[in-house]
C-alpha cells in the first residue's frame, strides 16, 4: 500500500508500505478522504515528529473487520484517531481528550495512507458508519466539526448567546455553523474580506476583528492563535463572559491580562482541546441533518501521491479546506 509520509519542512515522500492485518477486534480500511488540519501545518509540532504519516480526519470503506460486531466489508466509515477510555478521573470530569487511553491510541499508519489499520478500541467505540446521503467528502469535516461541538458545549453555547469567532478559516467558520444551529447569535471577526463574506453567507456576520464592529459578545471563542485575537478577546467579551483557547499559539507563547479586570468583570477563560466519541456523534447527526455546508468550506482536492501539493496549498491559505483522496 501507498502511504505519505512528512518528513519534515513541508517535504512527503511517498512510500510503498506492507499492508497491515488486522487482528482481534481491528479494523482495517481503504482511505476515500482525509481532510487536512491546521495542525498538519504547524511544523514546530509535526517536524520533530517526522517522518511520520500525517493526517486525523480520514473516512474510508471498510476492507477487512475482526469481529461480527464491527461495521462489516463495504460499509464507508468515519475513523476517529483516539478514543478515550472513559473511566478514568479525567473522563469522568469531562477531560476525555486528556486522558491517558486518549493519548495512547492511535490509527496506523495515519489518515494520508491507502490502507488505515483501526485499533480495537477505535473500532469500537469511534468508527462510525456513515448514511448514505452524507459524501465522503462531508464526512472528512466529522472530526474538525466534532472539536467544533465539544468547544460549544465546554463554553454553554445555547440560543440565548452572542458569540464571537475569531479568525474565519476552516475551524471559526465550522465553529459558526455549528453555533448558528444551535441558535446563537454569531459574528466571525477576520481580516480578510472574502473569509468575511463567507461567514456572512452561512448565516453569521463577518466583521473586521476590531473593537467597534465585533459589539459585546458573552463567549468569545479564538479559532487562531493570534496575538491580537487575544487582546480583542478580552477588550470586547461582556461582564461574565466566557474566552475560550480554541486553537494553538506556539511554544512558549504568552499572553496579557489585567489581574482586577478578569476580577471585576468575572470573566471565565477556558481551553478546548480535540473531541471525544459524543462530540464525533454531535457532528456527524449536524452533517447529516444539512447544517453544514461542506460545498461551501471544502475548496480543494488533491490525490494521495500529491500530499505534499495539497499541504502547500492548505499553508497558502488561498482556499479554506483542503481535503486529500484517494483517487
Ligand atoms: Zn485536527
Ligand atoms: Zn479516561
Amino acid at each position: 500500500m501507498r502511504a505519505a509520509v512528512y518528513l519534515g519542512e513541508g517535504a512527503v515522500r511517498i512510500e510503498e508500505r506492507e499492508v497491515p492485518r488486522p487482528g482481534p477486534g481491528e479494523v482495517l480500511v481503504a482511505m476515500r478522504a482525509c481532510g487536512i488540519c491546521g495542525s498538519d501545518l504547524m511544523q514546530w509540532y509535526q517536524d520533530p515528529r517526522a517522518p511520520v504519516v500525517l493526517g486525523h480526519e480520514p473516512v474510508g470503506v471498510v476492507l477487512e473487520a475482526a469481529g461480527d460486531e464491527l461495521p462489516q466489508p463495504g460499509t464507508r466509515v468515519f475513523i476517529h484517531h483516539h478514543v478515550p477510555c472513559g473511566a478514568c478521573e479525567y473522563c469522568r470530569r469531562g477531560h476525555e481528550t486528556l486522558c491517558d487511553t486518549f493519548k495512547a491510541t492511535r490509527i496506523e499508519p495515519g489518515g494520508f495512507s491507502e490502507l488505515i489499520l483501526v485499533p480495537a478500541l477505535n473500532a469500537a467505540l469511534d468508527l462510525l458508519t456513515l448514511p448514505d446521503h452524507v459524501s465522503d467528502e462531508a464526512a472528512t469535516l466529522i472530526e474538525p466539526l466534532a472539536c467544533c461541538v465539544r468547544g460549544l458545549d465546554r463554553a454553554r453555547v445555547d440560543d440565548t448567546t452572542r458569540l464571537l469567532v475569531i479568525g474565519g478559516g476552516q475551524m471559526g467558520l465550522l465553529i459558526a455553523e455549528a453555533a448558528l444551529a444551535r441558535g446563537a447569535e454569531v459574528t466571525v471577526a477576520e481580516p480578510r474580506e472574502d473569509r468575511r463574506a463567507l461567514a456572512t453567507s452561512l448565516g453569521a456576520r463577518g466583521v473586521e476583528p476590531t473593537a467597534e464592529a465585533v459589539g459585546s459578545p458573552t463567549v468569545v471563542m479564538l479559532a487562531t492563535g493570534a496575538a491580537a485575537a487575544w487582546a480583542l478577546a478580552l477588550a470586547s467579551a461582556d461582564r461574565g463572559g466566557i474566552i475560550q483557547l480554541f486553537a494553538p499559539s506556539g511554544p512558549g507563547e504568552r499572553r496579557d491580562f489585567g489581574v482586577d479586570d478578569l476580577f471585576f468583570r468575572e470573566l471565565e477563560i477556558q481551553a478546548s482541546y480535540s473531541a471525544g466519541p459524543r462530540d464525533t456523534r454531535a457532528a456527524l447527526a449536524l452533517i447529516a441533518d444539512g447544517h453544514i455546508s461542506a460545498d461551501k468550506l471544502i475548496t480543494h482536492r488533491f490525490p494521495l501521491e500529491e500530499t505534499e501539493a495539497a499541504l502547500a496549498a492548505a499553508r497558502s491559505k488561498e482556499g479554506i479546506k483542503v481535503v486529500v483522496t484517494s483517487a
